[in-house]
């Protein structure tokens, strides 16, 4: 083999990039690359700073599923988790959606195993279910609205007083609904690693350390965690406040990524993150999601790889749920 059809060879596998990556400049690769495939690219909030800032739109999950489901693009470059992904698959399933990294998963999403949770709905027959988008494709399509925690309290409102609810799979954001809306509902017993991992009493002290400052909390937050919180809100809407409030300093406890871009838009003010249970770890950094990198995201735009695909099957019955969300959100 001659050498140049072997670099060739080399180059089609990716091996190359990863010998040469100090050559590669990400940024300018990916924008070019952009271009050239036509491809938008959506990041959440969670995301690295450097990926936030290359992405075409930074959002929180519903807003990323309402730009997944109106792109023109032909790719969609999604730097989240793999259900994110897999939402804006459901939702534009003629567009390749491809995401940097197949292992990026969600401690919430894992803890709503299909089969059990048929049976447990199968056991409930006369209720409706809502699912948070955190969810399996599997989970959606057993669903009957999806709800993203910027639109849960109107979702679950929007349904009749008297019609029975379960709710799944975050038990605390649950909880929360239930005390905000008055409903009674089921509860799925999950949670999310990262925002079971806060520490109250460190957020106490550093409270008394920073008497000037506001505790804000993300619903999925335990309960003791949001009793102290003078704002409770999704990550869009911790965003907003920092940005709108007269107070000039907050400690954060939700996924730390947030800070980045609360820092950006909101230059004058203090952002401290809120502090977890186990000293000297990252808890209050999600795991899965970082595991997303520039490299990476150069490497997935470049080899159109890994890609999500679903059986057009399940995707028919998942697409009602969010359909049915997005309706309601309009
Ligand atoms: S922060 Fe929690 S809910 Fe969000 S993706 Fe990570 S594990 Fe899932």
């Amino acid at each position: 083999m001659k050498l140049t059809q072997a670099i060739e060879n080399l180059e089609d596998k990716g091996f190359l990039d990863i010998h040469f990556e100090k050559e590669i400049n990400y940024i300018d690769e990916i924008n070019k690359l952009r271009k050239e495939k036509n491809a938008v690219i959506l990041a959440h909030y969670y995301q690295r700073p450097e990926i936030q800032d290359i992405a075409d739109f930074v959002g929180d999950s519903l807003a990323l599923a309402q730009k997944a489901a109106e792109t023109q693009a032909d790719m969609i470059v999604f730097a989240g988790v793999h259900f994110m992904a897999e939402t804006a698959k459901i939702l534009n399933p003629s567009k390749k959606v491809v995401l940097p990294d197949l292992k990026a998963g969600c401690s919430l999403a894992d803890s709503c195993p299909p089969s059990d949770f048929e049976e447990f709905v199968k056991k409930h027959p006369n209720h409706v279910v809502v699912s948070y988008v955190n969810t399996s494709a599997e989970i959606k399509a057993l669903t009957d609205i999806v709800c993203t925690s910027s639109n849960a309290e109107k979702i679950i409102n929007s349904i009749p007083k008297d019609q029975p609810i379960i709710f799944a799979p975050d038990r605390n954001l649950g909880a929360y609904l239930i005390e905000k809306t008055g409903r009674e509902m089921l509860l799925w017993d999950g949670s999310c690693l990262v925002h079971e991992a806060f520490s109250i009493d460190k957020i106490l002290n550093l409270y008394i350390e920073n008497p000037d400052a506001e505790i804000i909390a993300h619903p999925e937050s335990q309960a003791h965690i949001l009793k102290i919180a003078k704002y409770i809100g999704s990550t869009a809407g911790l965003l907003n406040y920092v940005k709108t409030s007269t107070s000039k300093k907050f400690i954060v406890a939700t996924e730390a990524g947030i800070l980045h871009k609360m820092q950006k838009e909101a230059t004058d003010k203090i952002l401290i993150a809120a502090p977890s249970k186990e000293d000297n770890c990252n808890c209050s950094e999600c795991a899965f999601m970082k595991l997303n990198t520039l490299k990476k995201l150069y490497l997935c735009m470049k080899y159109e790889l890994p890609d999500v695909e679903i059986e057009e099957e399940l995707r028919k019955k998942a697409v009602k749920s969010i359909n049915r969300m997005l309706e309601i959100s309009k």
